[in-house]
Parts: C-alpha cells; sequence; structure tokens
C-alpha cells in the first residue's frame, strides 16, 4: 500500500526523567530490545525518535501516579507542547485528588489540553470509583475525550476490566471514551461488534493489540473484520517508549501490515485520530 497522507501516533508517553526511567525499566522486562535505549533519554529526544520513523503528531498521556501530583503533571504537559508543536496533549487527574473538577477545569479551560488519560491498574483504582464517576460526568458533558486503559490483566497482575468498562459504558453512553488497547487478552475481540453498535461514542485504541495480531496469527482475521467495518473509530500508537517492540518504526510498520485496505490504513494512520482530537487535517 503506499504511504498514508499523515501518520499520528495516538499512544506515546513523552514524560518527565524520572518517570521515562522509571518506564523504560519496567517495558524492559517484556521487551529485552529495550536495553538499547538509554534511561536517561530525555523526552524530546524521544520525540526525535517518533518522528524520525515517520511520526507527523503524537497524542501523548502522562498521568499522576499518586494524589496531589496532578496539577504539576498537566502543567509539564502544556510545556513540552508548547516547545514541540506535534505534541497533542491529554490531561490526568488521579482518583485520589481532592479538587478533581477545578482540576479539569484548568486542564481544558486555562492549560487546553485535548482531553483526560486514565490508567485503573497503574493508578490502582476501580473504574466506577464513587470519586470518578462526577470526572466522567463533567468529561461527558464537555465532551471531552477520555482515553481509558483497558486489556492485558495478566501482563499487570490483576482483573480483567471488562465488566468495570462496560459499565462504564452502560452508565456514560455518551462519554467520548477511547479503549486503550481494545480489553485484548480479556475479551473475545469479536465482541466489540455489538458494543460499537450500541455505543456510538466509542472508540477503540489498538496500540499493543496489533503486535498480537500480525498477518499469519489466529487473531488476524478477527482484527481485520472489527478494522473492515470500524476503522473510522478506531486509532493507534506505540505506547513509546514502553510499547511491544524497540526501535519504534518496528511498531510503525505493524500498521499497514495488517490493515486489510487502504482506506481503513488511512483511518488508523490518522484520520480517526484527527477527528477525536480536532486537530484539522484533509
Ligand atoms: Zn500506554
Amino acid at each position: 500500500m503506499s504511504k498514508p497522507k499523515y501518520f499520528i501516533d495516538s499512544h506515546a508517553h513523552l514524560m518527565t526523567p524520572y518517570r521515562v526511567k522509571g518506564g523504560i525499566k519496567w517495558i524492559r522486562k517484556a521487551v529485552k530490545e529495550y536495553e538499547q535505549l538509554d534511561l536517561e533519554t530525555p523526552a524530546g529526544e524521544l520525540l526525535q525518535h517518533m518522528k524520525t520513523a515517520g511520526a507527523d503528531y503524537i497524542i501523548n498521556y502522562f498521568y499522576p501516579l499518586q494524589s496531589g501530583e496532578s496539577r504539576e503533571i498537566n502543567r509539564w504537559q502544556r510545556e513540552f507542547a508548547d516547545r514541540h508543536p506535534e505534541v497533542i496533549p491529554f490531561a490526568s487527574l488521579h482518583p485520589g485528588d481532592e479538587d478533581k473538577e477545578e482540576i479539569i477545569r484548568d486542564s481544558l479551560e486555562n492549560l487546553k489540553l485535548t482531553g483526560f488519560k486514565f490508567h485503573p491498574y497503574v493508578q490502582r483504582f476501580k473504574i466506577l470509583d464513587p470519586g470518578m464517576l462526577p470526572v466522567y460526568a463533567v468529561l461527558q458533558e464537555i465532551g471531552c475525550p477520555v482515553n481509558m486503559h483497558t486489556g492485558f490483566s495478566k501482563f499487570y497482575g490483576m482483573e480483567s476490566l471488562e465488566e468495570e468498562f462496560l459499565a462504564l459504558l452502560a452508565r456514560f453512553p455518551r462519554l467520548k471514551v477511547i479503549a486503550s488497547h481494545m480489553l485484548f487478552g480479556d475479551m473475545h475481540c469479536s465482541k466489540w461488534d455489538r458494543i460499537l453498535e450500541q455505543y456510538p461514542n466509542l472508540f477503540l485504541d489498538a496500540t499493543n493489540t496489533l503486535s498480537f495480531c500480525r498477518p499469519g496469527t489466529k487473531l488476524t482475521g478477527q482484527i481485520q473484520e472489527i478494522i473492515s467495518k470500524y476503522s473510522g473509530r478506531m486509532v493507534f500508537g506505540s505506547d513509546y517508549p514502553m510499547g511491544m517492540a524497540y526501535p519504534v518504526k518496528i511498531l510503525y510498520d505493524l500498521l499497514e501490515q495488517v490493515c486489510p485496505d487502504h482506506e481503513s490504513f488511512e483511518d488508523l494512520a490518522w484520520r480517526t485520530a484527527a477527528g477525536l482530537v480536532k486537530l484539522n487535517l484533509h
């Protein structure tokens, strides 16, 4: 297939040196090739790796591990994106933060961040934690995109998020939610068909998922079926610098191998993501 018009890496984690170091150390346990990436690599340099590999824009996620860190992290996201206009920064908050609605307002109105990212495993909370319900309610009303980690429960040594995530959809059906990793490993891929029909504001983030659906694997046909039907609601990224392969170009190249046709390739490469974050590309 010919190259896509643009490429948006819809899932990256460019963060402070401390958090980048922690992230690379963590992924090295699963992906040995990350030994080649210096733990001290600054975020700007990681961004350069992604641009060299072909990314025109990247959607960046950086979430707090503890309460009280959110404002500083969200400010860091703003400053980083100001220095690097190809970065589309998402805010986050911690379920333990006291002033969650104020953090949302500050992130969206003052810092002009694009959406919110949550990671129930790493941030250690239940998706339907009572303290999070007003957060989803506000984000639903604003129409703000929310990327929620789902999937890979065994990798994290945690319970599947299938039930909780489906309960979130049922409770906030208008929330513009992006299911990161598509509940991979925890729910059969074919179930997405019915769920996507039921919830028109739901999007899927195929980051990491595609690494397990390479042509020749038993999941190729299943993922291609979902992509053929719903590419307009699917995005793709690398999880760099903690993705399923190193260097990052290996992950970018996967998309062309897995997409069944050129239109779906364009959708996952940039078109769906551009629509989601209101980036004016044609
Ligand atoms: Zn991630």
